[in-house]
């Protein structure tokens, strides 16, 4: 939560490489008066960064780092799609998924849109981005982000992802897939019922389970905003147990300071962030990967 004790965490402003490159945005904020400090080498330069000042981050590229409380709302560079206001956290999905160009990506609870325009600044706006979400309301703001972001390679559909048919050839050539459901957010300071936990987790393994069997899907990045492992650890633990040996967890960001809860063994290789290890919101990512060798698995 944000009480008066919780750790102040930073603006992070992601630069929009569909339109623009880090380093005219930097121009743009040091003419705005800021002043620019370089590369962050530590988490401690993050977490004392005061006044018009303003960071690279130290993990992600093409991410600026600005002190609690700056708000760009009105900044002209926003309004236009040059730079998205996004949590750094928030960030590692795509970033992690890191679809090689001309891919065919699916995100498949994607509004309103944040990671759908990371994963078109990464693939260069070539390939195709398949995007789905429930929500009209999201969807429709999600299309406005979208122009605005300068994002051309992408289908949105306002559709259950369950009801996505795996076996229609329009995704024959889709070997990535971004899964970020609907979680408890992080943010919320209460804890949530024990039958509200439940019914998002058992949602959460039927949509997982339900993106792993695309036939030609090689890698998964897997994503919450919730700190609770029913939702996150125990999600993935169940579904890889489920697939047998047809994939594994990526052991992604080995420098990355926070991991998985050692519920299960290999559990390390997911990823947690929070406000007081890694200064941001809380947030959970795991890679799965395809086996490659599948020789020994009956299917
Ligand atoms: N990935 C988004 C982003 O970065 O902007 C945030 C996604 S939010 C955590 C989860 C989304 O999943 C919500 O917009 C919700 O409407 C959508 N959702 C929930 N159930 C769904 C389903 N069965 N199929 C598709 N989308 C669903």
């Amino acid at each position: 939560g944000a009480g008066p004790g919780a750790p102040r965490v930073p603006r992070y402003v992601r630069v929009n490489t569909l339109k623009t490159r880090v380093d005219d945005v930097v121009d743009f904020f040091k003419r705005q008066g800021y002043s620019f400090l370089g590369k962050a080498g530590s988490m401690e330069e993050l977490r004392t960064l005061s006044g018009k000042k303003f960071l690279l981050d130290l993990h992600l590229p093409e991410l600026l780092v600005f002190p609690p409380q700056t708000d760009f709302h009105d900044n002209r560079l926003y309004m236009s799609g040059h730079i998205i206001l996004q949590d750094k956290a928030s960030c590692l999905p795509a970033f992690l998924l890191s679809p090689v160009a001309s891919s065919h990506v699916i995100d498949a609870c994607a509004a309103p849109g944040n990671k759908t325009s990371h994963l078109a600044a990464i693939l260069k706006n070539k390939g195709q981005i398949f995007a789905f979400d429930l929500d009209a309301k999201r969807l429709a703001t999600m299309n406005t982000m979208l122009m605005r972001a300068g994002v051309t390679s992408f289908k949105l559909a306002q559709q259950d992802f369950l009801t996505v048919d795996p076996q229609d050839p329009k995704y024959s050539k889709v070997t990535y897939i971004l899964l970020d459901p609907s979680s408890i957010p992080s943010a919320k300071g209460t804890a949530p019922s024990a039958e509200r936990l439940q019914a998002l987790a058992g949602f959460q393994r039927k949509v997982l389970s339900h993106a792993l069997s695309f036939p030609a899907v090689q890698r998964l990045a897997y994503s919450t905003c919730s700190v609770h492992r029913e939702e996150n650890e125990d999600v993935v633990q169940a579904v890889l147990q489920e697939q047998g040996s047809a994939f594994r967890l990526v052991n992604v960001f080995p420098s990355w300071p926070c991991r998985g809860l050692a519920t299960f063994p290999g559990a390390e290789c997911c990823l947690r962030a929070s406000p007081t290890a890694t200064l941001t919101q809380g947030f959970f990512v795991a890679v799965l990967e395809r086996c490659r060798d599948q020789d020994a698995v009956p299917r």
